[in-house]
């Protein structure tokens, strides 16, 4: 016999099953979800539904507009003076593969991303144990020298506590993490990644990623750096040892803090969160299989549901694919993020680590979505272009 269907609130969405028709009724009228409808929404076999509503709440904040940007990332050494589980791109010191870039290689790299036409530079490293506090701040002058216009989002919260601790700042508590932020604020610096989030998880933190920070120092180095007014991300790594519940906590977690960012008026904020699957590559961790297709849209889609007060959910093409994102754009994904090239966090194991989307290839798997693709710059304002010449609107 065929299961009935509920009454269709929206001829858009058939519910196939019923135990979601308080949710999507929740939903449309603009009430919170909790962890448990979150984890209904995980175990429910109608996609179809949950990948509908998640496109509903998508649209009511964007339309059809869809984002992307033009960026380069800098990653500018390998070396890392921890050894996560899940990591595929630490080395150690002297180990075959190591490397860090000198001040001169950066300039290379910045005169390139300003030859591109980028609007946004993206640095991220590992946990370098002897370069001193100095390297970051001349890391980040030399790019503002050369490419004065080019935003700088730099530094997981990770890399920020590690630079506490080499500037001697690390016994301060979140004093010391203020006044780190605060000169790399004073060097360039424009927003921090959303990295090292992992999940805000004890039990998961001890057993893959034990000697990093745990959630709530993360959550303290993002509350410092909206306190002194940057935007930030926060990334949530899925698909390895946690269970579906720890991820729905990581989401509550990040919610609860933007709701408080909100009621202090505290002018930095998360402004999008990043799903990001974990893919074994050659880590400790690669006898896990990752999270398949129907995981990765179910995730970015109640991700979006859950996190109702952070503007931006972003299906990061590079760890999803070009053809994964195309599906989060209609599950609650508004952004594909950039253009890219040499992103080695993920790569670094596999012949190439040369990842590039041209501007043609990343609009035209938008429009291939069903979407209008617009270009922003790492705040989300549009950017006007003319070739290499940009500026933005708002
Ligand atoms: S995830 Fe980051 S902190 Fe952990 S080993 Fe890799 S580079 Fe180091």
């Amino acid at each position: 016999m065929t299961p009935p269907i509920a009454p269709l609130q929206n001829p858009e969405i058939r519910i196939k099953d019923p135990l979601l028709e308080p949710i999507v009724e929740k939903v449309r009228a603009g009430v919170r979800i909790t962890e448990t409808e979150g984890l209904q929404l995980y175990e429910t076999n109608d996609i179809w539904t949950l990948c509908s509503l998640a496109d509903e709440v998508r649209r009511k904040w964007h339309g059809d507009i869809a984002y992307y940007n033009i960026n380069r990332h800098i990653n500018y050494s390998n070396v890392c003076a921890l050894s996560c589980k899940f990591c595929d791109f630490y080395r150690k010191k002297d180990q075959e593969g190591a490397y860090e870039y000198s001040i001169e290689d950066i300039k290379k790299e910045a005169q390139g991303a300003k030859e591109s036409g980028a609007t946004e530079i993206h640095i991220v490293g590992g946990l370098h144990p002897w370069l001193p506090f100095s390297y970051y701040t001349d890391l980040i002058r030399a790019i503002r020298e050369i490419a004065p216009d080019i935003h700088i989002k730099a530094f997981t919260a990770v890399e920020i506590v590690h630079l506490a601790k080499i500037s001697k700042r690390g016994r301060d508590g979140n004093a010391g993490i203020s006044s780190v932020i605060h000169d790399l604020i004073d060097a360039g610096l424009g927003s921090l990644p959303g990295g090292g989030a992992e999940v805000f998880d004890d039990r998961v933190h001890d057993e893959a990623f034990r000697g990093k920070i745990r959630g709530q120092q993360w959550m303290d180095v993002h509350r410092a750096a909206h306190e002194l007014g940057l935007n930030s991300n926060a990334t949530m790594l899925y698909g390895h040892i946690e269970s579906r519940v720890e991820r729905l906590r990581h989401m509550s977690l990040l919610r609860e803090e933007q709701d408080r960012a909100n009621e202090d008026s505290i002018e930095g904020k998360f402004q999008a969160i990043i799903p990001l699957p974990f893919i074994p590559g050659v880590s400790e961790l690669s006898h896990l299989p990752g999270p398949g297709g129907l995981e990765n849209l179910r995730t970015i889609a109640i991700v979006r549901l859950m996190l109702d007060n952070v503007p931006h959910v972003k299906a990061f093409w590079i760890m999803q694919t070009i053809q994964m994102a195309q599906h989060m754009l209609q599950c609650g994904a508004d952004d594909i993020d950039g253009t890219v090239v040499w992103y080695d966090i993920t790569k670094v194991s596999s012949s190439s680590t040369h990842q590039e989307c041209t501007v043609k290839d990343l609009e035209r798997a938008i429009i291939d979505a069903g979407f209008t693709p617009v270009e922003r710059d790492t705040l989300y304002r549009k950017v006007q272009r003319n070739g290499t010449d940009w500026s933005v609107l708002d």
